[in-house]
């Protein structure tokens, strides 16, 4: 599990879905979740770095990333999602400005991803907001943008999470590029 989470870590970073502090990756394991620590950075991400936090308890929540509460917020709500990822994906956080829904017009984006949900909240970072409104769609759609932020997703795997945040961000930059055609 550790060498999941460096690992995908490093691939968000070096695909460019994160800046160098950015983002934040988790694994559901039993009563408990390992989720990236505060501060650390994403790409560079060394054993030291992963924290253990108890699914229903966020006393111990001190060293863990900021977002430990959506993370946690949905894993309670769907016990079938077993890791999540978030990053600042630069396109899809640019269509995320006006629009509420991001329908991909790419083949595989339409595959994976058909409607992507935008969520628009007062406080965007470290937020109870999201935290509340966010697991129903990750749910629903696997995916969900906060609106100026970024990309969350939830899967099976940590591999899974990171593939949805990777088709988010290709389809975006697709339907920003093709905006630009004549
Ligand atoms: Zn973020």
């Amino acid at each position: 599990m550790i060498k999941d989470m460096i690992l995908f870590g490093k691939i968000l970073y070096e695909q460019r879905l994160n800046h160098s502090h950015s983002g934040n990756i988790s694994i559901r394991k039993g009563n408990n979740i390992l989720i990236k620590r505060h501060g650390a950075m994403l790409g560079y991400l060394t054993e030291k770095d992963i924290v253990h936090i108890n699914l229903h308890d966020e006393s111990k929540d001190k060293l863990a990333s900021l977002e430990a509460k959506v993370h946690r917020a949905i894993y309670l709500n769907n016990p079938d999602i077993k890791a999540i990822a978030h990053a600042h994906t630069i396109y899809a956080t640019v269509i995320s400005f006006k629009n509420k829904i991001i329908k991909p017009i790419d083949s595989e984006g339409v595959f994976y991803l058909p409607q992507i949900p935008v969520l628009s909240c007062e406080q965007t970072i470290c937020s109870t907001e999201v935290a509340d409104k966010i697991p129903e769609l990750i749910s629903k759609y696997k995916v969900a943008i906060v609106k100026t932020h970024g990309t969350f997703a939830g899967g099976k795997t940590l591999e899974e999470a990171c593939l949805y945040l990777s088709v988010v961000e290709n389809a975006s930059k697709i339907i920003y590029l093709n905006s630009l055609q004549k």
